[in-house]
């Protein structure tokens, strides 16, 4: 039973999302009994996750093979005796520009959308927003996945506190404080407060707002006690790892995601990445995207192996890491990896009025129009000075290039904007990032 819903970790909860009425109560029951199975896989010998993912894998590129973007890729080689693990290291490796490249109906599966698609776009944290399905069936499946990574049995009935920068469609994500500005994470802040004081909460967010939101609770007066704080999306520095925990009171778990795969791995207490087994298969890659071996630095490409309804394969993140050769001291047995060079910049920029405001600010204008911004790049050259570098797609108009210009000064408190349209960023190096400060 319990191999069966970590290979099909969709299957419960499929008939109750096409017919059921959403309810807190099943949705834990659904939690629960993914996470026993997710619990007791953590337990199973290497062979069990072996024979697992080669099974799960073979599917996905079975599915995959249906779909217009990937036929021509996945050839029907059945005949050729081959394990999907080589199967899957002969494929090509997906950039977000590739799987742009053609339209979200070739890479999509239309069955499982039309039932339980939720229309999702990356955050656009590499400046190359996406659009794709997310599957809203794994929506327990993931949360139990956070809980393992937590290393906690418990289920809060209380809702999750998610304090994110942007909106996100994902099914998982109710309950949320999209401060897409500090200002607004503080007009909110008695609500926030309020859901945090409930027993056994837990705030999942990034490091910077909660950071922000400390600062306010402290000149309130107002000692906030989560059970739990589930981080993620920003590098967490051993100092912001022990600000929380001291500010919070409470453990502080980090987590490593992104929109398109969601949970893929999790921090132990040896400041290593585990992959999530049963569900990705994370490898490091050179720039010739050759396989490397441990310990060597490289390109990060994931397979989400439950992505049926959008696949995800060999996808590259624009994050770079090495596996460990040796067993982790934290006893987790599943592969762990740490990152090199990964850059998420939260420093602040500070603005002519003497407020400050995080980069997100500004790249959140640009991710709100990924439809007609292909690529963009904010160079801050100077105090209150900005050019803007934007790759166009259609149907980007001089009203368009208006309102971004006026979002872009009121955000900046009337800072310098220039604007220069490019055909290309990629000769700013192999990962364009969407801010940058030079001066
Ligand atoms: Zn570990």
């Amino acid at each position: 039973m319990f191999k069966f819903i970590l290979e099909h970790p969709w299957f419960f909860t499929a008939e109750y999302f096409s017919q059921f009425e959403h309810n807190q109560f099943v949705d834990e029951f659904f939690v629960k009994l993914q996470l026993s199975a997710l619990y007791r896989s953590k337990r199973m010998p290497k062979a069990f996750h072996d024979s697992l993912r080669d099974k799960k894998l073979r599917r996905l590129l079975r599915t995959a093979a249906h779909l217009p973007f990937w036929a021509g890729k996945i050839k029907d080689n059945t005949l050729i005796p081959q394990s999907p693990l080589s199967r899957l290291r002969s494929l090509p490796v997906m950039t977000k520009d590739d799987l742009r490249s053609v339209p979200i109906e070739d890479r999509t599966n239309k069955e499982i959308s039309a039932k339980f698609g939720i229309l999702n776009y990356t955050s656009g944290s590499t400046g190359e927003p996406v659009s794709f399905f997310t599957d809203k069936r794994l929506h327990t499946h993931i949360w139990a996945i956070l809980l393992r990574i937590a290393g906690t049995e418990k289920i809060p009935r209380q809702s999750v506190i998610h304090l994110w920068p942007s909106p996100n469609p994902n099914f998982s994500f109710q309950n949320s404080f999209y401060a897409k500005a500090m200002e607004e994470l503080r007009d909110r802040r008695k609500e926030i407060y309020t859901l945090i004081s409930r027993p056994k909460s837990i705030v999942l967010g990034f490091p910077s707002l909660l950071r922000f939101l400390s600062d306010i609770a402290e000149e309130d007066n107002i000692m906030l006690r989560p059970q739990l704080i589930i981080v993620a999306g920003e590098a967490l520095t051993p100092e912001m790892r022990l600000f929380l925990q001291d500010r919070f009171h409470c453990k502080i778990v980090n987590h490593y995601g992104c929109r398109e795969i969601s949970v893929m791995a999790g921090e132990c207490e040896s400041g290593r990445f585990h992959e999530n087994s049963e569900d990705v298969i994370i490898e490091v890659i050179s720039e010739n995207g050759f396989p490397l071996k441990e310990e060597e630095i490289g390109k990060l490409v994931v397979t989400g192996l439950n992505s049926h309804i959008a696949p995800f394969i060999r996808y590259q993140l624009g994050d770079q890491g090495f596996f460990y050769s040796d067993a982790c001291p934290c006893g987790n047995p599943f592969p762990s990896f740490s990152f090199g060079g990964r850059t998420h910049d939260v420093t602040p920029i500070f603005l002519p009025d003497g407020s400050h405001i995080l980069p997100y600010r500004l790249t959140g204008i640009f991710n709100r129009r990924f439809e007609k911004i292909r690529q963009y790049q904010i160079d801050h050259y100077a105090p209150f000075a900005f050019l803007i570098r934007i790759v166009r797609v259609g149907g980007y108009t001089k009203k368009d290039e208006q309102e971004l210009l006026d979002d872009f000064k009121k955000t900046t408190c009337n800072s310098h904007v220039s604007l220069q349209y490019v055909t290309s960023l990629h000769s700013k190096g192999p990962k364009v990032l969407p801010y940058i400060k030079s001066f």
